[in-house]
């Protein structure tokens, strides 16, 4: 044996524990062994896959270590850069390593790279007659299994002899014993990789001449390409200035030259025209894309994770878990919209794409393209402060106009129609101007369903989700009351529930009442309306939008999931039917999602040749979020924007980290969340760290599936340097076992 340590390496076994472990490797397997390779290793009598990670562990003495049983591939399949991503995040994030490396490698692919074998019983010979005859006297039953099998044409699997014949696994080991029947393995089906998005808006590609803005872009994310070092780029332009078309320039360049482009996008489905852009200018140099998203089969994430861990696939766009993506030689990281609270992952690991594909672009001296028309105020700040570079895209592609944007008071709109306006006069009127020259029209509302809760005027009752602390939705479509948190149902009943009065009925108004009510101002008008309760209807939603696009219909009705990048260049008035909707979140980010929302809700009117119109329906005016978006003002809005987070010690000032209990009992939540609070404060207090701590408190969305919510805020100069140390003494702190609770480091949702 030779220097020993060169035998050993860390293993992490997935579902296993929580920290590497050593094993050696045999000599057959030298070479093949190295971080990043997927193995199999004993632990606990059973072989477990796992993944090999850089060098931990300390001097330990080879010969009382296990030996690693099998390497998957030759080659490694995850990166280095990813290998320590995993650890960043895992310490950023505080999640364990283990769920962090298992969302790195995902499911599908660690169970195909470790194909489930069936187990199939064939005839292997034929018995002789008296044989058969004393099979069936003594074992009647493994008669009848021979007999069965005799008649089939191949193998069948094992545990469907055992059910279907209700054998017992003994009898059809026996048979193998005494070599009547033998056991073939066989690899499961996979499915086949299967392009359903390639067939999809694969439009021409039109050669473009550059802008000036857009040339001037192009040359300086080229500049640094070359510079081979890692750069952070944002891409601040307004919507329709061409974004796309800089990110393509510098996507082709780096593929050209042989190297790696990761593309995120907030929503694949949402995207389909930017993916059919990239397809098609690829396809043009023979390169495969991987497009990763939500509904792709077990086998088509396989197929695409191993395209890429071998080389033979180089670009990826997907959503924000495409950021793991296995590629080497990785030059260039995009983040369409980087704004979009859509990049931030809900569950453990509660990870933010952009953030990781910063960091991942450090990590492996990449240029990143952070690209909105509305950046993040993190973003913004950052290019303040130097870190990152600015390229502005000012102007529309061809000069294209801004649209003009009006407000109108709802609070005189309400007066002068004698009650609920919930459709302006001006709005109306210019529908039906646009109904008229048959132009199109898109109003947006955030607010799914019919009318917003149902009350009655005589005892103040009002309909809530008897599990959430939220009141139900009515939808008129099925006649339903809904939850939009957990999902509830109930069917209305015509009177109150309390008082039994009859003027119990529906307030405020959603996507189905707007809808209902344009179709009452212009019946002849082709009114659709598009929000998550017709995306889950299968294809509905590409439908809907190829309808809109190709004139089969006139006005769309749709939640902000609309606002998001759509082009269509026959728009030419957009209605936002409630702005205020955002602003009454209590959110730190309220005024800057308001801000948000206005001004790319206003960027799909005049995209085509003839000029836009936005009509902004508000009570509120004069707040600043909805004056500086009316003037598209982004350094006014920044200016005062940041003038309040600096004060109160928001983001982008300090890091939040969000700390939420939960448990069905509210005075034990409580209590605990208090005590934890107490002593977290006393251990802050010895290490002179500089942490400020904000309640506990009941979270706004107080009950949530029959738990009850409680929340500490951390306000942190520094999260790397002071997570770990909260999650250590939160080890220590005892707690009943049905609270449980939750670190989430810079969230977005913080009800
Ligand atoms: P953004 O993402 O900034 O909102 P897009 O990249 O979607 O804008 O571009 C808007 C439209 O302008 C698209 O239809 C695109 O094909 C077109 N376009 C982009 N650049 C040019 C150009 N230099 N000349 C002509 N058309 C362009
Ligand atoms: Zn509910």
């Amino acid at each position: 044996m030779a220097e020993p340590s060169a035998h050993i390496v860390d293993v992490l076994p997935f579902g296993g524990p929580e920290k590497p472990l050593a094993y050696a490797v045999p000599a057959k397997l030298k070479g093949y062994v190295g971080p990043g390779a997927l193995v199999r290793v004993p632990l606990l009598n059973r072989s477990r896959l796992g993944l090999v990670c850089e060098g931990l562990t300390e001097e330990i003495d080879p010969k009382r270590l296990k030996f690693v049983h099998d390497a998957l591939y030759d080659d490694p399949v995850v990166t280095p850069d990813l290998l320590r991503l995993a650890q960043w995040l895992a310490r950023y994030y505080a999640a364990s390593l283990e769920s962090v490396l298992e969302t790195i490698v995902p499911a599908p692919v660690r169970a195909i790279m470790a194909p489930k074998t069936t187990r199939l019983l064939a005839l292997a010979q034929r018995p002789a007659p008296e044989e058969m005859d004393a099979l069936a006297r003594r074992a009647p039953r493994q008669a009848e299994l021979v007999k069965f099998l005799e008649q089939q044409s191949g193998p069948v699997p094992r545990g469907l002899l055992i059910s279907r014949l209700k054998l017992t696994p003994g009898s059809c080991d026996a048979l193998v014993k005494k070599g009547i029947l033998k056991e073939v393995l066989q690899d499961e089906a996979r499915e086949a990789y299967t392009d359903e998005l390639a067939e999809d808006e694969a439009l021409p590609t039109q050669e473009v001449t550059l802008t000036e803005e857009q040339a001037a872009a192009v040359a300086d994310v080229e500049q640094s390409l070359e510079a081979r070092e890692f750069r952070p780029h944002l891409i601040h332009g307004v919507t329709g200035s061409g974004k796309t078309e800089v990110y393509l320039r510098a996507l082709e360049r780096v593929v050209d030259e042989g190297g790696s482009v990761i593309f995120l996008v907030p929503e694949v489905a949402l995207t389909p025209q930017t993916v059919g852009r990239l397809r098609s200018r690829l396809s043009k140099r023979g390169q495969k894309v991987v497009v990763w998203h939500s509904h792709l089969s077990a086998g088509e994430r396989a197929d695409g994770w191993m395209a890429m861990a071998r080389g033979e696939a180089r670009v990826v766009v997907g959503a924000r878990s495409a950021i793991f993506a296995p590629l080497k030689d990785l030059r260039l990281i995009i983040v369409d919209e980087e704004h979009e609270p859509a990049y931030k992952q809900a569950e453990s690991p509660r990870y933010h794409g952009r953030d990781v594909a910063v960091y991942r672009a450090m990590l492996c001296k990449a240029v990143c393209l952070l690209g909105s028309a509305t950046p993040a105020l993190e973003s913004l700040y950052n290019v303040e402060l130097k870190s990152y570079r600015l390229n502005r895209l000012s102007r529309r592609v061809d000069d294209r106009q801004l649209p003009t944007v009006h407000l109108v008071d709802m609070k005189r709109e309400k007066l002068s129609s004698h009650g609920a306006a919930t459709i302006s006069n001006m709005l109306a009127d210019k529908l039906l101007d646009r109904f008229e020259k048959q132009e199109q029209s898109i109003l947006f509302l955030n607010r799914r369903g019919y009318s917003t809760r149902m009350i009655c005027p005589e005892c103040g009752y009002v309909a809530e989700c008897p599990h959430c602390s939220v009141t139900l939705t009515y939808h008129r479509s099925d006649n339903r009351l809904k939850c939009h948190v957990c999902g509830y149902q109930e069917r209305p009943t015509p009177r109150c529930p309390k008082c039994g009065c009859s003027k119990y009925r529906g307030v405020g108004f959603g996507t189905q009442r707007i809808e209902e009510t344009v179709q009452k101002i212009i019946p002849r008008a082709r009114i659709m309306r598009l929000d998550t309760d017709t995306m889950s209807k299968k294809h509905l939603f590409r439908k809907i939008l190829s309808d809109f696009r190709t004139g089969k219909i006139d006005i769309l009705v749709g939640t902000q999931m609309l606002a998001k990048g759509l082009d269509f260049p026959n728009v030419t008035l957009v209605g936002m039917v409630d702005a205020d909707i955002a602003l009454h979140v209590p959110d730190f980010r309220a005024a800057e999602r308001t801000f948000q929302l206005l001004v790319q809700v206003a960027g799909r009117a005049g995209r085509g040749d003839k000029a836009g119109e936005v009509i902004v329906q508000t009570f509120m005016p004069h707040s600043p979020p909805i004056q500086y978006a009316r003037r598209s003002d982004f350094e006014g809005f920044l200016e005062e924007e940041l003038e309040q987070r600096r004060e109160f010690h928001y983001p982008p000032f300090r890091h939040l980290v969000r700390h939420l209990f939960r448990g069905r009992n509210p005075e034990k939540v409580g209590f605990f969340a208090e005590q934890w609070s107490r002593r977290l404060e006393e251990h802050l207090e010895k290490l002179d760290h500089n942490v400020e701590i904000r309640g506990p408190v009941a979270a706004p969305l107080e009950k949530v599936k029959d738990t009850y919510r409680f929340h500490l805020w951390y306000f942190v100069g520094n999260v790397s340097k002071i997570l770990p140390d909260i999650v250590a003494l939160r080890k220590d702190f005892p707690m009943d076992e049905d609270i449980v609770d939750v670190l989430d480091v810079d969230p977005v949702d913080l009800v």
